[in-house]
Order: structure tokens, then sequence, then C-alpha cells
């Protein structure tokens, strides 16, 4: 495996191995099972697999999330080896940033407004979007694989690589989940026990809100209204449980198709987020 700290290590690596197709995998690091799912993905379908390491400072809205953030790197590179990646490219930030940087990638519309980016603010998917438009474009893969856990990224990220004709195909991998149903976040080993039991409301309320949708309950306000008394009735006041529309994030008053359910809401002082479809076929 090899470890690329440059853009110009990275292209390198790949130079010769572009007759087959080349996966790519962008993550934060503090890997654990759900990022494993996108590499097994990317293991089956690419002849060769990138992961890229990163964590980004111009996504986060807020310092102390970016200080606490986990980093774990010899971990991380023990975890991509045995699932078969290739090449590794883990920058440090001057790599990416370098001075005088100051080009933005900015999606705008409700993709990239509502939600997410009402929460935490415009420049977090500027962030995002900036970030990813440069992974792409420094290992030009044929695949990115992206996890469903974070659907409004990759709503972003669908309507960026469309719009800049960008020569990548999106890999969209289902939410990975503990036993119990928490779904994996690197942000998770913050919790404390008390706290982990606690967020297990979230997909509680998801799955209550998906068997009620099932039930019949086409009403996206009481659908809204039976998902937050799950979430308060475990002492979460969530940021927004919102039921949108899956490509364009509009809000959506009646199920009457496939619905992208998303919830946000701090456990604790960690933030986490989930989300899943009802109402599809
Ligand atoms: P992160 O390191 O959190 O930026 O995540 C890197 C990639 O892994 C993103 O595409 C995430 O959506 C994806 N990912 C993170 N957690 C999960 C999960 N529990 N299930 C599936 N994909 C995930």
């Amino acid at each position: 495996m090899i470890v690329a700290r440059t853009v110009a290590e990275l292209r390198a690596a790949l130079r010769d191995r572009r007759d087959g197709a080349i996966g790519l995998v962008p993550t934060m690091g503090a890997l654990h099972e759900g990022h494993a799912t996108l590499l097994r993905a990317a293991r089956q379908a690419d002849d060769t697999v990138v992961m890229s390491i990163f964590v980004n400072p111009t996504q986060f809205n807020e310092q102390s999330d970016l200080a606490a953030y986990p980093r774990t790197e010899e971990a991380d590179l023990a975890l991509a080896q045995a699932a078969g990646v290739d090449v590794v490219f883990a920058p440090d930030a001057a790599e990416v940033y370098p001075p005088g940087f100051a080009t933005t990638v900015s999606v705008t519309g409700p993709i990239a407004e509502t939600l997410e980016g009402a929460e935490r603010g415009r420049a977090h998917f500027d962030g995002v979007a900036t970030v990813v438009t440069k992974l792409l474009l420094a290992a030009l893969p044929d695949h990115a694989y992206f996890g469903a856990k974070d659907a409004q990224q990759v709503a972003v990220i669908r309507r960026l690589v469309a719009d800049l004709g960008l020569p990548v195909s999106l890999v969209v991998c289902p939410t990975s989940r503990d036993d119990d149903g928490l779904a994996r976040s690197s942000r998770n080993t913050r919790l404390s026990p008390d706290e982990r039991a606690r967020a297990l409301a979230i997909p509680r309320a998801l799955q209550e809100m998906t068997d009620a949708a099932a039930a019949g309950i086409v009403d996206a306000e009481a659908l809204r209204a039976r998902g937050t008394a799950t979430l308060e009735a475990s002492g979460i006041r969530p940021e927004y449980v919102a039921l949108v529309d899956p490509e364009t994030f509009a809000p959506v008053a009646e199920i009457a198709g496939p619905v992208l359910v998303a919830i946000a809401a701090r456990v604790g002082a960690t933030r986490l987020i989930d989300n899943t479809v009802i109402g599809g076929a």
C-alpha cells in the first residue's frame, strides 16, 4: 500500500494504473465499519482502490468540533491495508490549501442551503464541495464512493459533478449501523454510555416514522410530530426532523413517493445526523 502525501505523489502512484478502473473513497479518517463498507464496495468494483484521509478544516463550522475530531492515522492505515486499499492519499492542509488559495466551489439552492446548510452555515457545503472537487481532480477516479448517511452531502456532490461535468460515477452505499441501530459515525466515540443509549432514539424515531408511513399515514406534519415526540421522550431536542424530496430537498407535505426523512440532533455535546427514505415504491 502506497501512502501519498502530495497530489504529485498520488498522480505518480496512479500513472500506471489507469488501464483499469480506479475507485476513490474520500474520508476524514477515524475509520470505522461504515467506511469499511465503502472500501469493500470499491474493492469489488475497481482494479485500484484509493482512499483519502483529510480532516477538511473549511467544512467545520465549529472550531471545537474540528479540534475534537478524532485523528487516528496509524489505525486508519492498518484498516486500509486490511481492506485491500492500494493507495492512501493523506495530504496536510497546506497541500490542499496552499498560500493564496482563493477558489470556492459553491452549490446553491435548497440542496445546499437547507437542513445541514442552514444549521451549519453556508461555509459547510462550500467546504465539502470544494474539497471533494479537489480530491476528484487529484485522483481522477472512475468511481467515487459515498455513504447514504450523509444524504445531503451526496446530493450536493451529485449536483457539482453534473454541473462541472466531472468524469466520475458516484456510488452511494447504504448506511452501516451498529447492532442496536445507531448509525456508525466517527463522532460516536465521543458519546458517554448514557448519551449513547439516549442516541438510540434517533434510529427509533426513523423506524417509527417508516412504520407509520407504511401503515398509511401520508401527512408529513403528523409523521414529523411522531418522530419529534420519540426524540423528546429521550431528552433529545432535534435541530430538525425534516421530510424532503430526496433529489431537490424541497419540503414535502404529503407522502406520495420516496421521501427522505432526515434528523439532526445534539446528544450531549455531540451532534449526530441520520436519515432514511420512506414511501418508496
Ligand atoms: P467521513 O469520514 O465521516 O467524512 O465519511 C467518509 C465517507 O464515509 C462519507 O461518504 C460518509 O457518508 C461515509 N460514511 C460515514 N459513516 C457511514 C456509515 N455509518 N455508513 C455508510 N457510510 C458512512
